[in-house]
């Protein structure tokens, strides 16, 4: 017997029929003697119905201030009613089910309402409620604040529900479905070729999923990281006797001995579409400068992601350029109109038709070469660099958004992504991510 965490995504709650195949899949885990929790996210497209009627309405006016208490209230509300239903149609398979809001349970969250941190999960009577065999059908993404509210974990945030689940739990696996089978080289809807990887290293799922990669929220991949907890990501679209591996995320550790990770220099290609490029003319040439942008930066909650500085074509300047996710863009001019003086620049520049493209992999620690490659195929292409960021394991680079394709097409061939190195675990390597696009 063992205790198993499954979570299914929008796109597997999608409607009813879809929710009678999860509550097969479900029932067939139960069936094998295991002690079975589910944790769901709302049925496809409801969160950003809810999210809509939410932004309609508090744009209204500015009167009664932050309104982010009761947005949770309301969005949340999305799983609650797929718990509810997947209950209905295990009990109707003659399977014990009961629902779990997040407050029943409780998994207690932060204050911070919209994009709450888990504190932690009392799991006294849901361990017994397990035990007695009953499966436990929670509703992912909430929490219950300290406050006593409702709180959501930030879009996405059910994969993230399930881990923290899991390792509350001390499941024995966590199984993530989802509408792709597994983790790709790179989206399969840009490069055909792009294949399903049998494993992937956490510290590379979580850099693809930083840089783009939507298939796994990235704090999901932290936490199973920091946990030490494998993930499978699979799909729910097979049925229950088909074939369905999977990708599974794990320690680095468990690949030793295995030739063909050990070759694997680049195990995907990950791309963002949601970035602006702002640059900062002029700046005095004097220490402390790039702190003050980051300050106002910080100050106004906007995450900076790659940054460069160069000289100007004024010997006593430097300009300075840097990414700020798209959405934060209003909020980034506003903050440094405010902050002129004090920063001290001449001129400003907006680009917001670029996107990012990164290859990642664990293999970079120990290859040389991969930068070379990485421009060569970029080169041929004619395809501009503006800027250039690096960790141990990925080289991102941001160029014009209509490139993007191109971009990643050209480096999953120059990689060899799409090329099977023969493995004789049936292990698929490929491109990087398995994008599942509709799933919130
Ligand atoms: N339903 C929520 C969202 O769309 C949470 C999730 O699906 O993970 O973001
Ligand atoms: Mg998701």
């Amino acid at each position: 017997m063992a205790r198993i965490v499954m979570k299914f995504g929008g796109t597997s709650v999608a409607d009813l029929d879809r929710i009678r195949r999860v509550a097969a899949l479900v029932a067939a885990e139960h069936a094998n003697g295991n002690e079975v929790a589910v944790v769901v996210s709302a049925m496809s497209g409801e969160t950003n119905r809810l999210v809509g009627f939410v932004d309609d309405l508090s744009a209204d006016s500015n009167a009664g201030g932050e309104i982010d208490d009761e947005y949770d209230a309301i969005v949340a509300s999305g799983e609650q009613v797929t718990s509810g239903l997947l209950s209905i149609a295990l009990r109707r398979r003659g399977v014990k089910a009961r629902s779990w809001q997040g407050w029943q349970i409780p998994l207690q969250t932060d204050g911070a309402h919209a994009s709450a941190r888990i504190k932690g999960i009392e799991t006294l009577a849901f361990n017994q409620s397990l035990k007695d065999g009953v499966v436990g059908v929670v509703a992912g993404f909430q929490g219950i604040s300290p406050q006593g509210r409702v709180s959501t974990l930030g879009r996405g945030g059910s994969d993230t529900s399930a881990v923290a689940l899991a390792v509350a739990l001390k499941a024995d696996r966590c199984d993530i479905y989802t509408d792709v089978d597994g983790v790709y080289t790179t989206d399969p809807r840009i490069v055909p070729e792009a294949r399903r990887l049998g494993r992937i290293a956490f510290e590379e799922m979580l850099e693809l999923a930083s840089q783009g990669a939507k298939v796994l929220q990235t704090r999901s991949v932290e936490l199973a990281m920091n946990n030490n907890l494998p993930i499978r990501v699979l799909t729910s679209f097979k049925d229950v006797d088909e074939d369905n591996p999977g990708t599974l995320v794990c320690s680095e550790e468990s690949f030793k001995g295995d030739k063909i990770m050990e070759e694997r220099v680049v195990s995907g290609v990950a791309y963002s579409r949601d970035e602006a490029q702002i640059s900062l003319l002029r700046l005095n040439d004097i220490p402390g400068v790039v702190a003050r942008v980051c300050g106002a930066m910080s100050e106004a909650n906007i995450s900076v992601d790659m940054i460069v500085q160069g000289t100007s074509r004024r010997e006593d300047s430097a300009n300075l350029v840097f990414t700020i996710g798209r959405r934060d863009l209003d909020k980034t001019l506003a903050a440094l109109e405010a902050n002129k003086e004090k920063i001290g620049f001449d001129g400003l520049l907006v680009n917001d038709k670029v996107s990012k493209v990164s290859v990642v992999g664990i293999g970079m620690r120990s290859h040389a070469g991969v930068a070379h490659t990485m421009f060569s195929a970029l080169a041929e292409r004619n395809i501009n660099i503006e800027v250039i960021a690096t960790s141990e394991i990925k080289i991102s680079v941001l160029i014009d958004a209509d490139m993007t394709e191109l971009a990643v097409r050209a480096l999953h061939s120059a990689f060899e992504l799409g090329v099977s190195l023969g493995n004789s675990k049936g292990n698929s390597m490929g491109d990087s991510t398995g994008d599942s696009k509709g799933d919130n």
